[in-house]
């Protein structure tokens, strides 16, 4: 088991000082290392493909708050509904209706974060600055089972250190103008960014939720 306990103890530690929750992602990880950090503490885990989710919640304690980070497919949204704490990916519209409509159907209301297009590359998904400023979203009140909390970013994939302080930087600005927007409620807290790479730069620019696998549970093998 490459779970590193000494390494979660200590950033736990430090996150905890500053108030800002740590997202321990577990994915390609078997439940006996999300059980190893459990033991420790740890409630929220960060998973992102919904097959090897719901297949993980079935065979742990229940009070972990689980937290969808990946790309979310509208037509999975209905497996994670019943028991997801935070889905931090959403990137469209049409999909915060579609987990409104399944939230409605568990008789829940999900916690969202809308995820934003900071970095330079183009695979990335999410909501652009025009977008995100600009978007009507007083349609937002009709969706009675889903709460915008806040925002999500991931930074360029890179060595350049400037760059990804930046892009945190920049983030952290939209994040208080979106939440200036009357048509947004009132329910913004929740500022989602760093990893293990870089997340003592999103720290210093103003996160207060990160996501950080490798540095607790080893390096992933992409196999899948
Ligand atoms: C995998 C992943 C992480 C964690 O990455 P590490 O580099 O292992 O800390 C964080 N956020 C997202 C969206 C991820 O997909």
């Amino acid at each position: 088991m490459a779970v590193n306990t000494e390494a979660y103890k200590n950033i736990k530690q430090e996150l905890d000082a500053k108030n800002i929750t740590l997202v321990a992602v577990s994915k390609t990880k078997p439940v006996e290392d999300i059980k190893a950090l459990y033991e420790l503490g740890q409630r929220d885990f960060g998973e992102n493909y919904v097959q090897e989710l719901v297949d993980k919640e079935a065979q742990l304690p229940k009070d972990i708050r689980w937290h969808f980070i990946g790309h979310l497919q509208s037509n999975k949204v209905k497996y994670i509904a019943p028991f997801v704490h935070l889905i931090h990916g959403v990137d469209s519209i049409k999909l915060l209706k579609e987990i409104d409509k399944q939230a409605q159907k568990n008789n829940r209301i999900i916690d969202c974060l809308l995820q934003v297009h900071i970095a330079q590359e183009e695979t990335k998904f999410g909501f652009d600055e025009d977008e995100l400023l600009n978007t009507n979203f007083d349609e937002l009140h009709e969706l009675k089972n889903v709460r915008v909390t806040g925002l999500m970013g991931m930074a360029s994939f890179t060595e350049d250190m400037d760059k990804v302080r930046r892009e945190f930087r920049y983030l952290k600005a939209l994040f208080v103008q979106f939440s200036l927007l009357s048509s947004v409620n009132s329910h913004l807290s929740t500022l989602s960014m760093g990893m293990s790479s870089d997340y003592k730069i999103a720290v210093e620019e103003g996160s207060n939720m990160v996501r950080i696998g490798s540095l607790l549970f080893g390096a992933r093998e992409y196999a899948k």
